[in-house]
């Protein structure tokens, strides 16, 4: 951006020199762009639960005053919608809580088999209810990386619950360990695999954007949030962790988180080299 600033001399007469002053406000307008959309977006995910809320609250005021089983059915789908909205609302928080940490350092030194494991546990009676079985391939314990437990909980978390909701027509879910080097480096590789559909190849890039997703039809049937990836990347960009995608349409998808390793057993189980 270019701005002209006319300098006038000391008695206020007509200009004499120009100030030529080069900005490149391109990132600053992009930061407030993509502010304006996420509230925007925000503000719209929320207004649809709370439009149907007033349509059924002014129905029930009115013509399904005395209709008994009318009532029942309303009521049923007003507590859907306010279940929600409450969903929506959380992550919101959680989103907003976590990009406020984004640039704050890790320093606990986390087990991940341990986190692993608790997430196996924690997501197993969901898991069963649709039909999904978890099954675990961890290794020794004892491999660490720098993080922050309660945030590694919530990737895992969301990655298991994508993984079941749009996976479960593979009947199992595979949470993995692996170690291995990158670039002279010792990583460790924490994924989540499902054998479901799958993700076409022009969505993969776009996944984590807040609100994205692939099948808004089927994901809302899903109860999904939309924002369930873009926390995840929020988490790993404080943890300087990288989040790579593997999909194979009709087979299913593999979610890898990758850390810098801190110790541990290297070389116990080495990480498969990435198919290209
Ligand atoms: P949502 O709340 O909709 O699940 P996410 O941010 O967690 O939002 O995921 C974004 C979208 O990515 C989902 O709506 C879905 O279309 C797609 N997706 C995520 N995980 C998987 C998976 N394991 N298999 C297929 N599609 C997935």
């Amino acid at each position: 951006e270019i701005e002209i600033l006319p300098v006038r001399d000391r008695d206020g007469g007509r200009p004499r020199i120009f100030l030529l002053v080069f900005s490149d406000r391109t990132a600053v307008r992009q930061t407030d762009r993509i502010r304006t959309d996420f509230v925007a977006n925000a503000s719209h995910e929320l207004r649809t639960p709370l439009a149907s809320l007033t349509g059924f609250i002014e129905t029930l005021q009115g013509p399904a005053r005395d209709d008994a089983l009318a009532r029942d059915r309303f009521l049923a789908i007003m507590r859907d919608q306010a279940a929600r909205m409450s969903r929506l609302i959380d992550d919101l928080l959680s989103l907003s809580r976590i990009e406020m940490k984004r640039h704050l350092p890790v320093s606990e030194a986390v087990d991940l088999r341990a986190i692993l494991t608790k997430v196996a546990d924690q997501m197993a009676p969901l898991a069963s209810d649709m039909g999904v079985a978890i099954e675990t391939d961890l290794g020794p314990s004892g491999l660490e990386v720098a993080g922050a437990s309660d945030e590694l909980m919530q990737v895992f978390s969301n990655l298991v619950e994508n993984a079941c909701k749009y996976g479960r027509s593979g009947g199992r879910v595979v949470l993995r360990l692996r170690t291995g080097a990158e670039r002279g480096h010792p990583v460790v590789d924490a994924s989540v695999e499902d054998f479901g559909e799958g993700i076409a190849a022009e969505h993969v890039p776009r996944l984590t954007e807040r609100f994205y997703r692939v099948d808004v039809g089927s994901s809302r049937a899903m109860q999904g949030t939309g924002l369930g990836l873009a926390i995840v990347r929020n988490i790993l960009q404080r943890h300087k962790a990288r989040l790579l995608i593997d999909s194979e349409p009709g087979r299913g998808t593999i979610f890898t988180t990758r850390f810098a390793r801190l110790s541990g057993n290297a070389g116990e189980a080495q990480i498969k080299p990435e198919k290209s």
